[in-house]
This record gives C-alpha cells, sequence and structure tokens, in this order.
C-alpha cells in the first residue's frame, strides 16, 4: 500500500502498469508455495501441516496443487526446511480447449459476475478491478448487470443449491461465443465447502469452466491476468499437469 501512495504523490499516476510490466508493490500477492526439493521425512512433517491436502511428495519432490492451496503459510513458517515460496500472481490456468474471441471483440469485453455462495473474499476481490489502481476498464474489460449482454461469465463460490438455478439460467441466457470463468479455490474445487451436503464441488460440476484462477481469495492482479488469457493477450504460466503431479486428484 505503501508504495502505491509514495508512487501516486511522486507522479500522480497511481494505476499499475500490468501487464505493460509486472507489479512488485509490496503486498500486492500474498503467493504460492512452489516445487522444492525435499527429504523424505520432512517432506512427511510439512504435509502434515497442510490443511487442504494441498501437498504431494514424489521423488524427493514436493508438489503443490495450487487448485487446493489457500496459501495458508503453515508450510512456510515454523518448520525447518521450508517450502519455497513465489510471490508472483499469474496463476491462471486454461481447461482443455480455449477458442480466441474474435479479434473484433477482444478490446470491448464484458463480465457478467455471478456470487454462487462465496464467503465474500473473492468478490471483494473481484470488485476492487474496477478502482484506479487495477484499472480494468483501460484494458478493454466492463462489468455488467446482464448475462444476455456478457461474453464471460465470472464465478465465485463453490455453488450452493440456492444458486445452482441462477447460475444455469445466467449461462444460458448469455450469447455465444461464451467463456466461463472461476475464481477462487471454492469455485475450484468446493473448497472448505468440499464435502457440504448443499453445495456442489465447484462450478466445473455445472457448467464448463474455460479458465480457473486458483487462491483464497486470489489477489486482483491474479483475476485480470486470467481475463488477459481468456483474450489471448497473455499466456498461462502454471503447469497444467501439476494437479496430476499431486496425487492424480483434479479436484
Ligand atoms: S500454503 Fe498451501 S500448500 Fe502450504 S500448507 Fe497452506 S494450503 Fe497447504
Amino acid at each position: 500500500m505503501d508504495g502505491w501512495v509514495i508512487r501516486g504523490l511522486k507522479t500522480g499516476i497511481v494505476t499499475t502498469k500490468y501487464p505493460d510490466e509486472t507489479d512488485t508493490t509490496p503486498g500486492i500477492s500474498p503467493g504460492f508455495p512452489s516445487e522444492t526439493d525435499c527429504s523424505k521425512t520432512n517432506a512427511d512433517k510439512i504435509s502434515e501441516r497442510c490443511p487442504t491436502g494441498a501437498l504431494k511428495n514424489s521423488n524427493e519432490k514436493m508438489y503443490v496443487n495450487h487448485r487446493r492451496c489457500i496459501h495458508c503459510y503453515r508450510c512456510l513458517r515454523n518448520v525447518q526446511n521450508p517450502m519455497d515460496w513465489k510471490t508472483d500472481f499469474e496463476w491462471a490456468t486454461v481447461r482443455g480447449e480455449l477458442p480466441n474471441f474474435p479479434e473484433k471483440f477482444k478490446h470491448s469485453l464484458h463480465i457478467r459476475v455471478v456470487d454462487s455462495g462465496d464467503c465474500g473474499a473473492c468478490l471483494n476481490e473481484v470488485k476492487l478491478l474496477n478502482n484506479p489502481f487495477y484499472n480494468m476498464h483501460r484494458l478493454g474489460f466492463f462489468i455488467t448487470p446482464t448475462p444476455r449482454k456478457a461474453d464471460i461469465l465470472l464465478v465465485v463460490g463453490p455453488v450452493t443449491d440456492h444458486m445452482k438455478p441462477a447460475l444455469l439460467k445466467a449461462y444460458e441466457a448469455m450469447p455465444t461465443p461464451k467463456r466461463v470463468m472461476a475464481v477462487g479455490t471454492c469455485a475450484l474445487t468446493g473448497g472448505i465447502f468440499e464435502n457440504s451436503f448443499v453445495t456442489e464441488q465447484g462450478v466445473n460440476d455445472i457448467i464448463p469452466v474455460n479458465i480457473e484462477i486458483p487462491g483464497c481469495p486470489p489477489p486482483p492482479l491474479a483475476i485480470l491476468h486470467g481475463l488477459l488469457v481468456l483474450a489471448g493477450v497473455k499466456e498461462q504460466n502454471i503447469d497444467n499437469t501439476l494437479a496430476e503431479k499431486t496425487g492424480g486428484n483434479n479436484r
């Protein structure tokens, strides 16, 4: 936060330079643990500390299933040999094929946001995309209140039983070509609601997801990166096979 204020006072501009330049402002991202060399004994100790089962030891390496990780820091703090930690934010992952939007649409993409039962954290990060620092309008992304004018359906939350019909209606009302973006651990796997009797285990159980943004919650720049991947401006950075390396569990 301090970095933004100082830059704003010096230049009169607070908006991030991302995606033209990467943003290294302190606190811009909570980061994620990354693949780490590990002795077996230590690996078992670290795995036991992970509350979401996101860590898997294989061939003296610890792998992280980013779809499950909630960046709680339990594998970093107060452990003898902690996991390596990356503080980047380009976490968007494409599911299957991602057909591009026609070129003429790419500079004006409209997003319909559906809260399918989130705790409020992911939705707050999505709201921040409209503030002067992230200012997603400069990149051609706009929020729309109606699915009939939306190109992208952005969904947060694990999909509660009550929100399932509303989510389906919104998806069906959208014109083609349409894309679905699942934002946050709950939308990807059900998160802490995974075994609940009143929710699904993520958005993909209901409608086909094209792009996933892991994190609990993902920071605004991670969501912005996902939108840029959808628009064909950026590439994904996270290894798609990580979920397989962490036990073949795609949840
Ligand atoms: S930061 Fe992620 S991988 Fe590490 S203990 Fe927490 S949930 Fe597990």
